[in-house]
C-alpha cells in the first residue's frame, strides 16, 4: 500500500508556517476521560464530576467494567430541576460532598470536576471549592473543568495539574520536577536514572499522595513528560519554575534527549551521562529493531486526538522509518514542541484542529497503512479496509522511557501484523 502527502490541486491549503489549520466538526472525547488515569495516580484523591447522566456513562464506559469496593470517582448528577434553575445547585453540591466525606474519611483530596452541564448553568466550582475547604479541614478541595466544549481528552489532565500548582508550597531549593502523570513503574525507572546521573533532588507532579505534592520555586527546573500540559506549564512559570525544552521521552532518541536536557541543566558530566544511559539506550535500540520489519516504509496518518501525535510521529519516522502522511493534532503548542517539530522529516504535513469530513477524505485519498484515530472513527475506517490504532490506548499504556520503547513500537506494529495474518 502506498501513500504520500497530497500535491498539486488536491493539496489542502496550509498556512504561511506550513501548518494546515482546520476549524470544523471534531471527533474527540472530553477531558473527563483523564480521571481514569489520574485517579490511579493520586491514590488518596476522589474525582467528583458535577455533570449529567451522559457524563456518568462516559466515565463508566471509559473505565471499562471495574468494580471497586471503594471507588475514587463518581458523578453528582445535575437533574432537570437544577438545569431549570428550580433548585440551588450549590446547596445540593454541598450536601453531596458532606455525605461523601462522612462516608469516606480516607479521601484527602477532592476534585470537583466541571462538565458541559455545570458550565451551562454557570455553577462556579472554584467558589464551591473555597467554601468547602473552610468546612472540611482534613480534605483539600480543588476544582477544574473537564468539559467537552472546545477541548480534547488529555486537557483534563492539564487542567487538573494546573489546578494543583497555585497551592504547592514554596521552595528555593535547586530541584528537578518531572511534570505529567506517569505509571508508577515508569516514574521509578526515571527516578533511578536521575539518581545515577547524580541529580539529587527530583520531584514529580502529581505526587502519588495528596500530602506529598512537591514544592516549587525559582530554582525549580521542570521537564514535561507529556506534551499536552500547556496550562500547567504556564502555572508553574508563574511560580518561578523554568522549563527545560527537550524532545519527549518516547523511544531511545527521545528519552536520551529528554534526560540530556536535565543533565545539562544540573551540570552532569558528559562521560557520566554516557555511562549511565548507554546500557538502557542499547536495550531500547535492540527492542526497536525487532519491530523494524513490520514498520519501516509503512505509511501512517495521525488524526487529531491525544496531543501525543507530534512526538510519536517523530519517533516513528526517526527511529522506525515510517512515512508520515499527515500529523494531525488538536492543538499545537509550538513552545513545548519546538524540538519535536525540528526533528520531523522536512515537508511533513502537520494539521492543527479538525474538519473531520475533509480529513477523512484525505485519509481515503492517501490510503495509509495505519491510521491513528479516536474510538468513534476506528470502526468506520476499518470497514473501508484500513488498519487503525486507537489514540486513547497510547495514553493508557506505559510508553515512556527506554524500557518501554519496544512496547511502544509494538503498539503500532500489532495492527499491521494482524492485517497480514488475516490476509494469509
Ligand atoms: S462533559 Fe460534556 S462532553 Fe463530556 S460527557 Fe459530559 S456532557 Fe458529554
Amino acid at each position: 500500500m502506498s501513500a504520500g502527502p497530497a500535491s498539486g490541486c488536491d493539496a489542502p491549503p496550509v498556512g504561511i508556517d506550513g501548518i494546515l489549520r482546520e476549524r470544523g466538526q471534531r471527533e474527540v472525547f472530553c477531558g473527563l476521560t483523564g480521571i481514569i488515569w489520574l485517579h490511579r495516580k493520586i491514590q488518596d484523591a476522589f474525582f467528583l464530576v458535577v455533570g449529567s447522566r451522559t457524563c456518568a456513562h462516559l466515565l463508566q464506559s471509559a473505565a471499562g467494567v471495574m468494580v471497586f469496593a471503594e471507588p475514587r470517582f463518581g458523578t453528582a448528577i445535575i437533574e432537570e430541576k437544577d438545569l431549570a434553575g428550580l433548585a440551588d445547585a450549590n446547596e445540593e453540591l454541598d450536601r453531596v460532598v458532606t455525605r461523601l466525606l462522612a462516608r469516606r474519611p480516607d479521601i484527602r483530596m477532592l476534585f470537583l470536576v466541571g462538565s458541559c452541564p455545570s458550565e451551562v448553568i454557570k455553577l462556579d466550582l472554584s467558589r464551591a471549592a473555597q467554601r468547602l475547604n473552610q468546612r472540611f479541614s482534613d480534605c483539600h478541595v480543588l476544582s477544574y473543568s473537564g468539559s467537552g466544549i472546545e477541548t480534547t481528552f488529555t486537557q483534563g489532565e492539564d487542567a487538573c495539574l494546573a489546578a494543583l500548582v497555585p497551592d504547592l508550597p514554596f521552595t528555593d531549593a535547586h530541584q528537578l520536577m518531572v511534570v505529567g502523570s506517569l505509571p508508577d513503574v515508569v516514574e521509578d525507572q526515571f527516578l533511578r536514572l536521575f539518581a545515577d546521573l547524580g541529580i539529587e533532588r527530583v520531584v514529580s507532579l502529581p505526587a502519588r499522595r495528596s500530602r506529598q505534592m512537591p514544592a516549587v520555586g525559582p530554582n525549580t527546573r521542570y521537564l514535561l513528560a507529556q506534551p499536552f500540559l500547556a496550562e500547567t506549564g504556564v502555572a508553574l512559570e508563574k511560580r518561578g519554575a523554568v522549563h527545560l525544552p527537550a524532545l519527549f521521552p518516547f523511544g531511545a532518541e527521545g528519552t536520551t534527549a529528554w534526560l540530556h536536557a536535565a543533565a545539562q541543566a544540573f551540570g552532569v558530566a558528559e562521560d557520566r551521562f554516557e555511562i549511565v544511559t548507554r546500557p538502557p539506550r542499547e536495550r531500547a535500540r535492540k527492542a526497536l529493531a525487532a519491530h523494524r520489519t513490520a514498520l519501516t516504509g509503512k505509511s501512517i496518518f495521525f488524526l487529531p486526538d491525544s496531543q501525543l501525535e507530534v512526538p510519536l510521529a517523530r519517533f516513528l519516522a526517526g527511529e522506525l522509518g515510517m512515512r508520515l502522511v499527515e500529523v494531525g493534532t488538536p492543538y499545537l503548542h509550538k513552545g513545548h514542541l519546538i524540538d519535536e517539530l525540528a526533528a520531523l522529516p522536512p515537508g511533513t504535513l502537520i494539521s492543527e484542529g479538525q474538519d473531520v469530513e475533509k480529513q477523512l477524505d484525505r485519509v481515503q485519498a492517501s490510503r495509509p497503512d495505519l491510521t491513528v484515530c479516536g474510538l468513534g472513527l476506528a470502526n468506520p475506517l476499518e470497514r473501508t479496509g484500513l488498519s487503525t490504532k486507537w489514540a486513547i490506548e497510547l495514553v493508557f499504556s506505559p510508553i515512556h522511557g527506554y524500557e518501554q520503547a519496544g512496547d511502544l513500537a509494538e503498539l503500532f506494529a500489532r495492527p499491521l501484523n494482524r492485517r497480514d495474518v488475516l490476509r494469509v
